[in-house]
């Protein structure tokens, strides 16, 4: 904020006085005063901005008697400096010149166009082309919840009612928007957790009546009904809020808001933000991208294809209909045609937010030679869909239509290759409009004059090395040099003296100059207008063209689905109506991709007779993995893809629930332990029978005997009153019971077998409970010293002495162990390899662990067992 007074204002100097005025009216974002080729930031601003893109920070003279400190960004590169500034969760003021400095009194005038916000950004050099920047609102009465969403660079608005402020949570996790809208008494309540991007605003801008009035004019309808808003007036609230922010920073039409979308709850498969979170579904635990579930599938030819894609992962849909129709359109593009659809969709580009640019009238030169290339190969697009004889790819079809009328002004406007911006011209292709032409024939057909005018004044003064030239402060000059200038004939007035020569002006030059710049200047003005012209033409089409953008959209995703599938070796799942899953031959999509060893397949079999399935097996076994690609099998095919096994059958699921890993939450400030309990809390409550349920190594975070109390009592719990298909991995072997208790509950185990007081990992589900628990051959692989392996053997066996001769175990001290001992089952059990032949034991003989690292025994043997 401005540090000075306002009853000093009228010791500043005028432009400051302006400035003061601007910045008033923007007191929470940073404010770019354009001066001449650059925008300048003054006082705090300039600190802040400093501080934030290191740019230096100096002072401009004084005013009110203090010396004013300044920052500066050149006016060309903004972009890259306000890019830098909204990823770091700023918004921008942008203020123009609007006023003529030659005929203005005083400071020019300056007026703010339009504010940068992180959650409003449509330039294409402000925004990651592969993600969606989504900006929402909030809104939150004592009846219900109201969230609207709205991606500004693609137009997509959209409106949801969570019924719990959880449910909200998850929204907005599945969403993640760069700024979050909510009112100032929400802002401030406790129950709504303040996050990043978070900005409160008055609550009248949630008025039901002004957002209901305001959207009904946005989008030219009597009332919300044709949208399925009617009825919904937390999420009407929220939405109008919205829409006058978008109109507040965008200050122009927005003609590509077109309508709003309402989501509902029970057409998705419902994800929480934990789930979300550990099933990596964009974002990976460790950060690294490329090992996610959307790394490993997207390989769309368009920016618009992969974010279609990402909203359908984040969203899988439950309707069956609509999955065997994309199913089958994946399957008609399976052989070569994916490809030449793939080779010539990379050609089409980022339709969506180039055409979101042409509705905000800030579409570039080289938008317009973009969409138009694109529309040239709409005929190529559409036959190759028609080709395919796919019901879904034959609709994209008709819905990308023939823009034909479109294609021809493009053509006939735009120029091959235009040049970056309109403002220096070239843009309008020559034809296109005759008073243009001529303008430009005028300023171009000064070399011919200029070349005549050179010669003729070298023969009327007799300089042979006299020269006409043109610079741009200057303008055009006659050069004489020094020794010669002397000869110079009266009517040459001196214009600039330079070190070897002199420049004149004549009579003649100056009237030809005046002539040649106005008609350039009018030339640029008459090209700007027309642009202007076609944009608005343009905007006419909008509907149109956003409806041909969606569709080259979805057929990009599913022809990479079709890539993907060919790939990776995918099989198209069959989805049916019967509760269960049948799965021959998983993978886990982002695990088989980055294991070095071979990654071995494994088969689920889930139905009304097997509903909770207790996993048992070492640590490192496979457990979490098994469990995670189920859920991403039956998550990428509810989003239309093919799926990483031999083949699925899947029944119907409402949600998918994990509990799994055990990362702090820190920046939230609960613990392992309290984030564990609140997912299986959730769980517990929500879950249904049609849930899909992950729990991994629940109780971990407690001692042992609270662990392994919650663990049974919660697996009983699901298993006797929730009936959801449940994945419970567990290291308390005491949980294998439950089969014996409970209906439809079954244990399954990760093989492994013990070689040399080594483990091999076999990855194999097999029937039944494991044998053993092999916590301290882990912890041994792991490099935990003999020494410590050796007495925690003594001390097991005298554990299990104890408890075999029923006395309590003294396990109080032991509950930090990682890995508690089953009662039963004898460790060392050396049984040769379950599976392979003499030859791997043979093998594994000749390893020499001891003077090997962990990871070298362990890639070591697995390379033995691949082998074998
Ligand atoms: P657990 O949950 O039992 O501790 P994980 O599922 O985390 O084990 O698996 C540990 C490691 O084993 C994985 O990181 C992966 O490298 C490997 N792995 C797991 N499952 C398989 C498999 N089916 N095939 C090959 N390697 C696997």
């Amino acid at each position: 904020m401005v540090a000075t007074p306002k009853d000093a204002q009228s010791q500043h100097t005028p432009m400051m006085q302006q400035y003061l005025r601007i910045k008033a009216e923007h007191p929470d974002m940073l404010v770019f005063y354009r001066m001449g080729d650059f925008y300048e930031l003054f006082y705090n601003d300039a600190k802040r901005a400093a501080e934030l893109i290191d740019i230096t920070l100096t002072t401009r003279g004084k005013s009110g008697g203090q010396p004013i400190p300044m920052a500066g960004v050149p006016y060309h590169a903004a972009d890259n400096y306000l890019a830098r500034l909204v990823r770091q969760g700023e918004s921008v003021a942008i203020c123009e010149q609007i006023g003529d400095p030659k005929t203005s009194k005083g400071p020019v005038e300056r007026q703010v166009v339009r504010i940068v916000t992180p959650g409003t950004l449509t330039d294409d050099a402000l925004l990651e082309s592969r993600e969606e920047n989504l900006v929402a609102a909030v809104y939150k009465s004592s009846a219900g919840i109201g969230l609207a969403w709205l991606e500004l660079s693609s137009g997509r608005f959209c409106v949801a009612e969570p019924e719990s402020l959880s449910a909200l949570e998850a929204e907005l996790a599945r969403l993640k928007p760069a700024e979050v809208l909510v009112d100032e008494m929400l802002a401030e309540s406790d129950e709504f957790s303040m996050r990043a991007g978070m900005r409160s605003i008055p609550p009248w801008n949630f008025d039901l009546d002004t957002s209901h009035r305001e959207l009904c004019k946005q989008f030219g309808t009597k009332d919300l009904a044709g949208f399925g808003c009617e009825d919904l007036k937390h999420a009407t609230c929220a939405a109008g809020a919205l829409l006058q922010y978008v109109r507040d920073t965008q200050r122009t039409a927005l003609p590509h808001l077109r309508s709003i979308n309402a989501e509902q709850n029970r057409d998705a498969l419902l994800m929480d933000a934990a789930t979300r979170r550990n099933l990596e579904i964009d974002s990976s635990l460790a950060g690294r991208n490329e090992h996610t579930l959307a790394g490993i599938i997207d390989r769309c030819a368009t920016p618009m294809g992969s974010r279609l894609l990402r909203r359908w992962l984040n969203r899988p849909l439950r309707d069956h209909g609509t999955l065997e129709r994309r199913y089958a359109a994946v399957k008609a593009l399976l052989y070569e045609k994916s490809d030449t659809l793939h080779d010539l969709l990379r050609e089409v580009g980022d339709l969506e937010r180039i055409l979101a640019r042409i509705a905000l009238g800030s579409a570039r030169p080289r938008d317009l030679s973009q969409l138009r290339n694109a529309l040239a190969l709409l005929p190529e697009f559409k036959a190759l869909l028609h080709l395919s004889k796919a019901e879904r790819l034959s609709h994209l079809a008709m819905d990308a239509g023939d823009h034909k009328a479109t294609l021809l002004l493009l053509e006939s406007a735009i120029v091959d290759e235009p040049p970056m911006l309109i403002r220096d011209g070239g843009v309008i292709k020559k034809g296109h409009d005759a008073e243009l032409d001529e303008l430009r024939e005028l300023s171009t057909n000064a070399d011919g004059f200029l070349t005549a005018l050179e010669k003729q004044e070298r023969e009327r003064t007799g300089i042979s090395t006299l020269k006409v030239g043109y610079n741009r402060v200057h303008g055009y000059y006659i050069e004489i040099s020094k020794g010669q200038s002397a000869k110079a004939p009266d009517d040459y007035t001196r214009r600039q003296t330079l070190k070897g020569a002199e420049r004149y002006i004549t009579e003649e030059l100056k009237s030809f100059e005046d002539q040649v710049l106005s008609a350039r200047e009018r030339s640029l003005a008459r090209e700007k207008q027309l642009y202007e012209a076609l944009l608005e033409n343009l905007r006419g089409e909008l509907p149109g063209l956003q409806q041909m953008a969606g569709a080259i959209a979805e057929a990009d995703v599913l022809a990479n689905f079709a890539n993907r599938a060919r790939e990776l070796d995918y099989a198209e799942p069959q989805l049916t109506d019967r509760p269960g899953l049948k799965i021959i031959g998983g993978r886990h999509p982002v695990v088989e991709k980055v294991v070095s060893e071979q990654f071995i397949a494994n088969d689920l079999d889930m139905h009304d007779k097997r509903r909770l399935m207790i996993i048992t097996g070492p640590n490192m076994g496979g457990k979490s993995t098994y469990m995670r690609q189920t859920a991403l099998i039956v998550l990428l095919a509810h989003a239309g893809s093919f799926v990483p096994a031999t083949s699925a059958i899947i029944g119907p699921v409402d949600r998918i629930f994990t509990r799994v890993g055990a990362a702090d939450d820190l920046s939230g400030g609960r613990s392992t332990f309290m984030v564990e309990m609140t997912e299986t809390a959730n769980i517990l409550h929500n879950a249904t029978r049609k849930s899909l349920v992950l729990m991994d190594e629940i109780g971990r975070g407690t001692s042992t005997f609270d662990g392994l109390s919650l663990a049974w009592a919660t697996a009983h719990y699901i298993g006797e009153q929730v009936g959801a298909f449940t994945l419970f991995a567990t290291h308390y072997f005491e949980l294998t019971s439950l089969a014996d208790e409970i209906e439809a509950t079954v244990n399954v185990h990760l093989d492994a077998t013990e070689y040399k007081n080594r483990l091999v990992f076999m990855h194999t589900v097999k029937e039944g409970p494991a044998n053993q628990s092999y916590g301290l051959q882990v912890a041994a692989l792991a490099g935990v010293p003999g020494k410590v392996i050796d007495s925690a053997r003594v001390y097991l066996r005298n554990l299990e002495e104890t408890s075999l001769s029923g006395k309590a175990p003294a396990l109080g001290t032991a509950s930090q162990a990682d890995e508690p001992a089953p009662a039963t089952a004898p460790l060392f059990d050396l049984t040769p390899p379950a599976s392979g032949s003499d030859k791997l034991r043979q093998a594994l003989e000749k390893l020499d662990p001891d003077n090997m690292t962990p990871k070298q025994a362990l890639e070591a043997i697995y390379n033995l067992k691949r082998k074998a």
